[in-house]
């Protein structure tokens, strides 16, 4: 069976055999859907169903039953069961299709006791255009990669991401305390749809825990001193006051953005600490007694975005207007593929 897919206000269609993912189908009929871990993880293919429906073998875990539910799908997974129309988010003009390039170590150095900044050089020819929130793929030479969020504005000539070292972790553990100035390091990029979306017209509520900082800082970094930056609300989760590895730094970003509130919060804080304890998503509910008018970011580990996705959208934000870029790890997507053996 072959269904006709259409991508609303693209102006493109392909088709699809009743076998093969969505995803699958476009890229053989070389129609362009951002993607990435292609096993249901990383949520970078999500597109919304217009009409038509589709299947999955497994529900996958890169999606939540509500966004289902609002009409969004991820096309590495569905597969089609009629004709279908979809709406993709469009890489677009302003950001270049991914490329694997050497690029070269410029600093490693301490942001806190375990959170490295690794600012890396592209090659000088390399002109590629990407949106603050977007990350790169570290390519470890036997087909494994690792994912990390760009932590600064884009058009920079040097890359710095935040990287949280993981216990016995290939790259965060052994490979980066390795790497030292003018290391070659393969990269892949610009990955991924986390970004700015400036249409929505809603003041930004933040959600970050521990690196997930990173994408935040780099989507905060281009509204400074732009006239048209919406009010923003930036929650900070971490455990101790030692992971906080930017805590000095983030209350002077108010003085370039327009009406910034910092608010850190500790689920295990010391005896000493006065702000805000417990769960970052926690401290969100508590503040905001109805999300319907802002736009929520979430970053970091995938047990809060999920929590705080659920709390939120109970809180009334809208799903059209919330988005996350979830830090799985390639172990997690190897799990998946195997569950699915
Ligand atoms: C889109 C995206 C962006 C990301 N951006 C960042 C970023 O900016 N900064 C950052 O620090 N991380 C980020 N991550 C998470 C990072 O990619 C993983 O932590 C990475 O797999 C660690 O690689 P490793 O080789 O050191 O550990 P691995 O060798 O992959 O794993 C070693 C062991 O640790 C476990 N593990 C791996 N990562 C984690 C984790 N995060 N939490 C708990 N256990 C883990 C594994 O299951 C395994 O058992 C991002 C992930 C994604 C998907």
């Amino acid at each position: 069976m072959v269904y006709r897919i259409e991508m609303a206000g693209a102006g493109e269609r392909f088709e699809a055999q009743a076998d093969e993912s969505l995803l699958q189908a476009a890229t053989s009929a070389g129609v362009a859907i951002p993607h990435d871990c292609q096993l249901g993880g990383c949520g970078t293919c999500r597109v919304k169903v217009v009409s038509g429906t589709y299947e999955y073998d497994e529900f996958p875990f890169g999606i939540s039953q509500e966004e289902a539910d609002a009409g969004f799908v991820l096309a590495c997974q569905a597969r089609a069961r009629s004709d279908m129309v979809i709406v993709a988010a469009q890489a677009g003009d302003d950001v270049s299709a991914p490329v694997q390039v050497e690029a070269r170590v410029v600093d490693v150095s301490a942001l806190g006791p375990d959170v490295r900044r690794l600012s890396i050089a592209l090659p000088e020819q390399s002109d590629l255009k990407f949106k603050p929130g977007q990350y790169v793929n570290v390519l470890l030479g036997d087909g494994e990669r690792r994912s990390f969020s760009m932590a600064c504005a884009a058009g920079l000539p040097v890359l710095d991401f935040h990287i949280k070292r993981v216990s016995d972790g290939r790259f965060t553990d052994h490979l980066l305390s390795s790497l030292k100035a003018g290391d070659r390091l393969d990269v892949e990029l610009p990955l991924g749809s986390f970004r700015f979306h400036a249409e929505d017209y809603r003041p930004l509520v933040m959600v970050a825990t521990g690196t997930g900082l990173a994408p935040i800082k780099a989507i905060l970094e281009s509204l400074m001193d732009d006239p048209d930056c919406p009010p923003v609300w930036l929650y900070w989760g971490a455990r101790s006051e030692a992971d906080l590895y930017l805590h000095d730094e983030i209350p002077h970003w108010g003085e370039r953005l327009y009406e910034f509130q910092y608010v850190p919060v500790l689920s295990r804080p010391g005896s000493g600490w006065t702000g805000r304890r417990g769960y970052v998503q926690h401290a969100v509910c508590e503040d905001f007694a109805d999300l319907s008018e802002y736009s929520v970011y979430l970053c970091g580990s995938p047990a809060m975005i999920d929590d705080a996705r659920r709390q939120f959208l109970a809180k009334g934000a809208s799903i059209d207007h919330l988005y996350a870029d979830s830090f799985t790890f390639q172990h997690d997507a190897d799990a998946l593929a195997n569950l699915g053996t």
